[in-house]
């Protein structure tokens, strides 16, 4: 089997003890990482060798909550609220097919790629009737770029007609939501530790959804073993909402649900009283924290130093392009550290604790954390390679620092499962201009309503 040494570079494992290596290596042979340590590799014959000098070795990125077809309309409600935005975003959306949400995702993963992401949790919940097959139009643009895919299968089954915010035409009824949803997981869900393609149950928001959608959600997933993800307490709107309509918290409505666990992870928590923050702790549920965002559409400052003290697993999401026009994850780390000092203080969020939330924390929210977000013998040999040795990050000692509080790093190299994905701080798997037409055309034609 095929070996590669990466040598004379810095090394952050985030493992559990926080190991870190001035001067290290790291050694995958096939998928898997066999060997790793401070001083100079041990070298067989016929290995292949990359001297990394001057660079940082972290665990590839894990992106805990994204929706990639939003790559196709950014820009659009650039001063609105959530509600707002989402209104006038329903309809353009509304025009979604398999060959947009695919020229999308392919443009919105190489782009997250770029930025040392090597999983992505992407919440698709936009079902046009006519829009042919997304799920798999995703997953095919996750095999073409190469980072692993956990597909949350999304659903709305409650528009216009039912008090929702949709229009009818882009959402489901419940029945058809769910048996969809199965079929997904029945075709595609890959239980292996090594799965390249995983899918989770998740109808978009309990303000967008009915009860009935969140606990037959809640019963499919666990009936056939996967993983439950939604919105949940991202706005002030919503938790007007859901006083109103439920007289209850969005996590006290969770809870009755059957939405929290240690089988569920949530998109933003931004909006919890310190009620929330414990139940949230007590059951082990995870949280998607997406700092850009949440800043983009002015929802609020997320508690996540709180968060983190109960002892929650929280991740980091570059959330859909839409409200992220930038979509890259290296810099969630650094909107979080900002944005949790913003909210706490220049104690309330270390480099440190922001790269474990882009590596293990998001890991573990996708219940990955046995073989992905640290590096360790037998671990999965996802791995990212950051040149800090240009004048951009040169004299900043500590590497971590120069990561997380310095200009987005370029790549050395970025594997997943041990196979190149980005070389010199170029995508490898695809060709840049090819990616960039098929984009244009994807959103031209929704921006003119062609179909
Ligand atoms: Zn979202």
């Amino acid at each position: 089997m095929s070996r590669l040494v990466i040598d004379n570079a810095a090394v952050s494992t985030v493992d559990d003890a926080g190991t870190e290596y001035v001067g290290g290596h790291v050694v995958v042979e096939g998928e898997r990482i066999v060997a790793l340590g401070e001083g100079p590799a041990p070298r067989e014959p016929g290995d292949a060798y990359l001297d990394a000098a001057g660079c940082l070795v972290t665990p590839g990125l894990v992106n805990t909550h994204h929706h990639l077809y939003q790559w196709a309309t950014r820009g659009y409600a650039q001063d609105a609220t959530l509600f707002e935005w989402l209104v006038t975003l329903y309809p353009v959306w509304g025009r979604l097919d398999a060959e947009i949400t695919g020229a999308a995702a392919a443009a919105g993963i190489g782009r997250l790629a770029l930025t040392g992401c090597t999983t992505v949790a992407d919440h698709h919940y936009v079902f046009p009737r006519d829009g042919g097959d997304q799920v798999t139009a995703l997953i095919d643009a996750a095999n073409r770029i190469g980072p692993r895919l956990h597909l949350v299968r999304g659903s709305m089954d409650r528009g216009v007609s039912l008090g929702g915010l949709p229009p009818d035409r882009i959402v489901e009824d419940t029945e058809s939501a769910l048996l969809a949803t199965e079929a997904a997981i029945r075709a595609h869900h890959d239980a292996s530790a090594n799965a390249r393609i995983q899918i989770a149950v998740g109808p978009c928001s309990p303000f967008s959804v009915t009860r009935e959608l969140m606990t037959g959600a809640a019963e499919l997933a666990r009936r056939t073993g996967v993983r439950l993800h939604t919105h949940l307490a991202e706005t002030l709107d919503e938790q007007e909402q859901c006083q109103r309509e439920f007289g209850r918290t969005p996590v006290e409505y969770a809870e009755e649900l059957g939405w929290l666990g240690p089988d569920v992870w949530l998109g933003h928590g931004i909006h919890l009283n310190a009620e929330a923050i414990g139940r949230i702790g007590a059951t082990d549920t995870g949280v998607a924290h997406c700092p850009t965002s949440n800043g983009r559409l002015g929802a609020g400052l997320a508690p996540v130093a709180e968060l983190l003290a109960a002892g929650v697993g929280v991740g980091l999401g570059a959330d859909g392009a839409a409200s992220n026009e930038s979509g890259g994850l290296a810099e969630e780390m650094h909107q979080a550290l900002l944005l949790a000092r913003l909210r706490g203080g220049p104690t309330a969020l270390s480099a440190r604790q922001a790269l474990w939330m882009a590596t293990a924390g998001g890991a573990r929210c996708l219940g990955r954390a046995a073989d992905l977000g640290s590096l360790r013998v037998g671990a999965l040999a996802d791995l990212a390679v950051w040149r800090l040795d240009g004048f951009a990050h040169a004299g900043i000692a500590d590497p971590v620092a120069a990561l997380v509080f310095g200009p987005p790093a370029p790549l050395h190299l970025l594997l997943v499962g041990g196979k190149t994905v980005v070389a010199d701080n170029e995508l490898r798997t695809a060709d840049d201009a090819e990616l960039a037409e098929a984009l244009r055309k994807a959103s031209s034609r929704l921006a003119e309503g062609r179909s």
